[in-house]
């Protein structure tokens, strides 16, 4: 089983773990614990290193294997072996810039959601730009314009946001997070991660965020297309 240290800790670049499995085919390696992100809630998996000894091994994605966390190994090198310690370290510059368009995604949700009244059905990333599913019968073109203001202004409102793992029940008990169907979540998980933009936004999510929205910086609605009649597709671009 891996510790997820990403979970309560977002801004850790470096960490050392011990490795506890080896998958030879696929140059996977385990870890008791990492600082890798493995992909889900539509964030891609993280890249970075992993150093064993006096060799370096490029992480070239790190995926979720049951409860644990495996690092693809890129480079010819060996693999190391079970039991030994490793300095793992991720690409900060590409999960900074995924972290700021998770928030952005977020600050989008809960906008759209207090002004409109719409839920979001699903979304995905990628490094300074996401694209985000709504039941959003009502939008228009010249709604553009009015959400990409009233988003930014999220941003200079300067929000703190706050990651809390509560278990299941009282989880449960919370009304904003029924909306983004937690109840959907497999029985089996007794402890909810829960992501909270203070005032405007609260999800149960298993991403990595910045700790205050005024990080995200500006962000332009790019774009939207309609999926049909009442299904939106919103696209965001996070400026650099
Ligand atoms: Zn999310």
């Amino acid at each position: 089983m891996t510790e997820l240290l990403y979970q309560t800790d977002s801004y850790l670049r470096t960490f050392t773990g011990v490795i506890t499995a080896i998958d030879e085919a696929n140059r996977g390696v385990a870890l008791d614990r990492t600082a890798f992100y493995p992909g889900g809630g539509g964030q891609p998996a993280d890249a970075g290193s992993l150093t064993v000894g006096d060799v370096e091994y490029p992480v070239l994605r790190a995926k979720k294997i049951g409860d644990d966390v495996f690092h693809y190994l890129g480079g010819e090198e060996n693999l190391p072996a079970v039991g030994l310690q490793t300095e793992g370290a991720i690409n900060w510059e590409r999960r900074y810039q995924l972290m700021r368009t998770h928030t952005a995604m977020h600050i989008l949700c809960g906008v759209i959601f207090r002004d409109y009244g719409a839920s979001v059905t699903g979304g995905d990333m990628d490094p300074l730009q996401g694209r985000m599913d709504f039941e959003f019968e009502t939008l228009q073109r010249e709604l553009v314009d009015i959400i990409q203001a009233a988003i930014n202004r999220e941003v200079e409102a300067a929000r703190p946001i706050r990651v809390k793992i509560l278990p299941r029940q009282e989880a449960f008990q919370i009304p904003d997070l029924i909306r983004t169907k937690i109840n959907l979540l497999p029985e089996g998980i007794q402890q909810v991660r829960v992501v909270e933009i203070s005032g405007l936004d609260l999800q149960a999510d298993g991403g990595t965020h910045v700790a205050n929205t005024s990080e995200v910086g500006q962000i332009r609605v790019v774009d939207y297309k309609s999926k049909g009649k009442i299904n939106k597709r919103i696209y965001i671009e996070v400026l650099d």
